[in-house]
């Protein structure tokens, strides 16, 4: 299997080469040069794989159809290392809980961050330690972070040979219990630094110091933003062990409601529903920043400034902009590469917006592709959760309430409706709180992080400051 980009550049890369990589040279993404297909008997297969050897191997047989260029017993041993019962709580990884007639919630906050972003990162940890042990490199991976993304990163990342984590936070700015779960990991392998400022000052810092190519080559830095294909591919397996615990019948067809920001976690939806996975409708629920809820029901993407991105309660999908959407349109496209680059290297770059409402290929959004989408706001998620909790004694975080109110809306008699759970009520305290006045539930070994010992540094936001500390830690080996 190739890679191609979505903006047209000719060269077609392996797995292993786009695994470590952000962009295309072209500032596209990269997208396999086609999707492999399934047939029925292929879904039967992989349903018997899912019930009788488990998750890891289901995660195997997928993946391999995409990834040639590593062994197959390494992927397989690569597979069983990161989906374990030890680090996901269950041995199914992914169960599934009924909530009420025709809807289903999908645990994928059971990892060691308690929200899905573990499910990709934890492998991408795997991957990482494989490939540039291969290799004979190393790799120092620098990332800012409000949240979600910066813990899974270190998770995932802690005690790896050959990997360095340096994450910059908004000192001050996360809560007690995100500070805790970051800054509390002793592993001499990731670096937090907290930054006297807010989230996108510690972004600029990034993007001046890998603008900056001299210094990025000569300390190998990466990223693992949700942009990376491994991480998408990733996310691929368990819309497939969602579709087999729903049904049980290969021609039975399942929804699903996806919590949305970056279309990361939804764009692995569409690449599994054009494998020939099921799925009848992919709904994509955004909060009040309802970028993506716009382009789905106007056929406009108007990309926010961040003085008119609004701070929600469901934090982690506080976006302007959505930076995997583009996968999605190249394929609404037809696949037209230079139909792409126009949209978003020109149009998007000079006007915020792009409008294809009168696109003869965006009813196809809905009609082909089977995406609809809705929006809710602070007083639904609050709504949502408290009914959730009085009706069925189950409590939802806010991100997973999005999805539940947006659900609720799109049920279709006879299609089961899975929403997508993204994070454990336990992470955004606050809110459960204010909804239902009680605490959410904290998993045992995470009772009382707030007070450990704490290994962070400081830092004004200065990149010449981050750079200074990059080159002291790189220097003393
Ligand atoms: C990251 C995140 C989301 C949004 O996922 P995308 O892939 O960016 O669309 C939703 N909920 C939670 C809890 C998250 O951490």
């Amino acid at each position: 299997m190739l890679y191609l980009s979505t903006r047209g550049h000719p060269e077609r890369r392996r797995f292993s080469d786009i695994l470590l990589e952000g962009l295309a040279p072209d500032g596209g993404l990269y997208l396999p040069e086609r999707y492999p297909r399934l047939e029925a008997a292929d879904l039967a297969r992989l349903r018997r794989t899912y019930h009788e050897q488990g998750y890891a191997e289901l995660a195997f047989e997928i993946l391999r159809l995409y990834i040639d260029d590593i062994p197959a017993d390494d992927l397989r041993a690569l597979l069983r290392r990161t989906y374990t019962a030890e680090v996901f709580g269950t041995g199914e990884i992914v169960p599934l809980r009924h909530l009420e007639n025709g809807l289903w919630l999908e645990a994928l906050s059971n990892g060691p961050t308690l929200a899905f972003k573990d499910m990709a990162m934890q492998l991408l940890g795997q991957l990482f330690e494989y490939e540039l042990a291969r290799r004979g490199e190393t790799l120092n991976i620098l990332g800012a972070t409000s949240g979600d993304t910066g813990s899974a990163a270190e998770y995932a990342m802690r005690g790896k040979r050959g990997i360095r984590v340096f994450m910059l936070s908004p000192y001050g700015r996360m809560s007690p219990f995100q500070q805790a779960q970051m800054y509390s990991l002793q592993d001499p392998n990731i670096h937090n630094l907290a930054i006297e400022g807010v989230f996108d000052d510690c972004q600029d810092i990034v993007k001046a110091v890998s603008a900056d190519l001299e210094f990025k080559r000569r300390h190998r830095i990466g990223t693992v933003n949700s942009i990376n294909w491994a991480r998408l591919l990733a996310q691929v397996v368990y819309y497939f062990a969602g579709w087999i615990q729903a049904t049980g019948r290969d021609d039975e067809r399942v929804s699903f409601t996806v919590p949305s920001g970056n279309f990361g976690n939804v764009c692995a939806g569409h690449i599994a529903r054009m494998m020939g996975l099921p799925i009848g409708r992919l709904v994509v629920a955004t909060n009040e920043n309802d970028v993506l809820d716009e382009f789905f029901r106007t056929g406009v993407y108007r990309v926010r400034g961040s003085a008119d991105t609004y701070e929600t309660s469901s934090p982690s999908m506080d976006i302007s902009k959505a930076s995997n959407f583009e996968r999605f349109v190249f394929d609404l496209l037809g696949r037209d590469a230079e139909a792409t680059r126009r949209l978003f290297a020109e149009e998007l770059a000079r006007h915020g917006r792009f409008d294809l409402s009168a696109h003869p290929a965006f009813p196809r959004a809905r009609e082909v592709f089977g995406f609809a989408s809705g929006r809710s706001t602070h007083a639904h998620r609050l709504a949502t959760i408290r009914d959730v909790w009085q009706r069925h004694a189950m409590l939802i975080d806010p991100h997973t309430a999005d999805g539940v109110k947006v659900a609720r809306e799109h049920l279709q008699p006879g299609v089961p409706m899975i929403v997508l759970e993204t994070a454990l009520p336990a992470k955004f305290a606050a809110t459960i709180v204010e909804a239902t006045g009680r605490e959410p539930d904290r998993p045992a070994h995470l009772v009382g992080i707030e007070s450990l010992p704490k290994r962070v540094r400081v830092m004004p936001a200065d990149a010449a400051q981050v750079k200074a500390y990059i080159a002291e830690v790189c220097a003393a080996g």
